[in-house]
């Protein structure tokens, strides 16, 4: 269905995983011209390099997929495997593939007023001209690696769990893992009982409910496969969670909600480690329910009472040559450490450098404060689209995604339909979301413990604090009032008024 108005607009999607994919799906439908240019040498992002044994994921596969292209799931939580199939099969079903590059990395950006458009620096030296980039590289993709003293010293193997080193061997080894959230929790339970000994590293406990996770039988796979079940099946799941995440209801820390699952927990607890109260203790957090993204695992908790399994509840603060150092100054020998340490999730698009209008550095920009409209404009940053931008992080990202992509879609038509050839947010729609933001965060449990969700400056950046129907129904409303139109300048205009504004 293509747009009215103007030339079509070219656009660069940069990444190639969900999020890619749904901006993918949406420009293609619009008939845009458009590439996507993926690091990686097929689609998957985050899928598809998150290789580490046991990953998988927590939220139910008929919410984390798309609603235009349903699958087969095999069971309720997919694998890694089955979810990067998945995404291999939506780039070839709706004829997405061809539109990408692959092996190629985008480094830089930079506005060019004349021309009115981006021009994409690659690191292949090209640069290639768009009138309109979309950001999707992740939220979780830049790896944190703690910076120890010592680590060159190290004789053994060291790696993040996001580059995974499948050379080397771990059953049989020594094995330590540093860090315990859902990464963690999922090595963990594949390695105990492999490894000869795992020492797992933890620096402060987050909340663990139980999760079943089982293969559908054929006949339930057969049941699945109706549209209208389906069908069913998602909106249920949507409105379970909805109802927690409404209001913020979940986020309200001694809320009815956050009360409930912490309660899940601590009986969970209890009844795994009853005959063993150190443990209990050490794994018992102080925080509400999301004061940590809470991890979903029923093989965790257990594998820490095996006989070759040690919990040690403390950071590492160094390496040696054999080993690592606890913050009781106590060494620990081991032939591999695997940092299960997270991402550096607070540092939007860390890895690109951007230069919007008049040479605007977005991270000079941001500081230590990223912030962006729904996630999705910056102002200064024109025809310049995120997915999952700051503060949209919660339990429907692939909800979120196809939002996103079609607000994309939305503000390009407009620009076009306009004359316009170029589209930016307002800093004072910027300015009053962010407000409102700020309002709900810094009440919420996300703002309570130490986390990945707050940046440097204090302020939860990656947490959107309310329903999939709040986000849907802001995304919808607020998107050509809170924008304004530029076109391009012409021969004609004088060096003051080269940036018209298109009413
Ligand atoms: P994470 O939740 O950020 O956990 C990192 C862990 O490393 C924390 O326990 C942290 O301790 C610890 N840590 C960081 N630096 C450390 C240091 N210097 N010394 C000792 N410990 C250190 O990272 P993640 O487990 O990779 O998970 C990230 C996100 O990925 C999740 O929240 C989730 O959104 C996603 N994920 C999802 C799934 C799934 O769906 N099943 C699976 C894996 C990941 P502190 O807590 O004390 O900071």
């Amino acid at each position: 269905m293509p747009s009215t108005g103007g030339a079509m607009p070219s656009v660069a999607v940069i990444g190639g995983g969900f999020a890619g994919l749904a901006a993918a799906h949406q420009l293609k439908r619009h008939g845009y011209s458009f590439t996507v240019f993926e690091t990686e040498d097929g689609p998957g992002g985050t899928w598809r390099v998150n290789r580490f044994p046991g990953a998988e994921v927590d939220t139910p596969a008929p919410m984390y997929s798309f609603s235009f292209a349903p699958y087969d799931w095999s069971r309720s939580y997919p694998g890694q495997a089955e979810l990067q199939s998945y995404l291999e099969h939506v780039a070839d079903r709706f004829g997405l593939r061809a539109h990408f590059r692959f092996g190629t990395t985008v480094r830089r950006l930079v506005w060019e007023e004349d021309g009115q458009r981006w021009a994409v620096h690659l690191d292949t030296g090209e640069v290639l001209r768009f009138t309109a980039v979309v950001t999707a590289v992740g939220l979780l993709n830049v790896p944190n690696e703690p910076a120890w003293p010592g680590r060159e010293l190290f004789t053994g193997d060291i790696f993040h769990t996001a580059r995974w080193r499948s050379d080397v061997a771990l059953d049989g080894r020594r094995v330590g893992v540093v860090g315990t959230g859902s990464t963690s929790a999922q090595i963990v339970a594949e390695l105990g009982g492999r490894a000869k000994h795992l020492t797992v590293f933890q620096r402060q406990p987050a909340w663990v409910d139980p999760k079943v996770s089982l293969p559908f039988t054929e006949k339930e796979r057969a049941r699945r496969r109706h549209p209208v079940t389906r069908r069913l099946i998602r909106w249920r799941l949507f409105l379970q969670l909805e109802r927690k995440w409404l209001g913020g209801r979940i986020i309200r820390p001694g809320g009815t909600v956050d009360t409930r699952a912490v309660k899940i927990c601590q009986d969970y607890l209890a009844e795994v480690f009853a005959d063993h109260p150190d443990l209990r203790a050490a794994l018992t957090p102080t925080s509400a329910y999301l004061g940590k993204r809470a991890i979903h695992s029923s093989t965790f908790y257990p594998t820490l009472l095996r006989d070759d399994v040690t919990l040690v509840p403390h950071a590492v603060e160094r390496v040696t040559e054999t080993g690592v150092v606890d913050a009781t100054g106590r060494e620990h020998e081991l032939d591999v450490v695997i940092t299960a340490t997270g991402f550096r999730a607070a540092e939007f698009l860390c890895g690109l450098e951007v230069h919007g209008r008049a040479g605007r550095d977005l991270r000079e920009k941001w500081g230590d404060d990223p912030m962006a409209f729904l996630g999705i404009m910056v102002d200064e940053m024109p025809n310049l689209f995120m997915m999952y931008g700051p503060n949209t992080n919660y339990y429907a990202p692939v909800f979120n995604f196809e939002q996103q992509a079609k607000f994309v879609v939305r503000s390009l038509r407009e620009m076009r339909r306009r004359g316009a050839s170029a589209v930016e947010v307002r800093p004072e729609a910027v300015r009053r979301l962010n407000r409102w933001l700020k309002r709900r965060l810094d009440a919420s449990s996300f703002a309570q413990a130490p986390n990945y969700f707050r940046s440097a400056s204090g302020r939860v950046v990656t947490q959107w604090p309310d329903g999939a129907s709040v986000y849907w129904l802001l995304t919808r409303t607020l998107h050509a009032r809170s924008a304004r139109f530029f076109r391009a300048p012409s021969a004609s205009d004088s060096p003051d008024n080269r940036h018209l504004s298109v009413p």
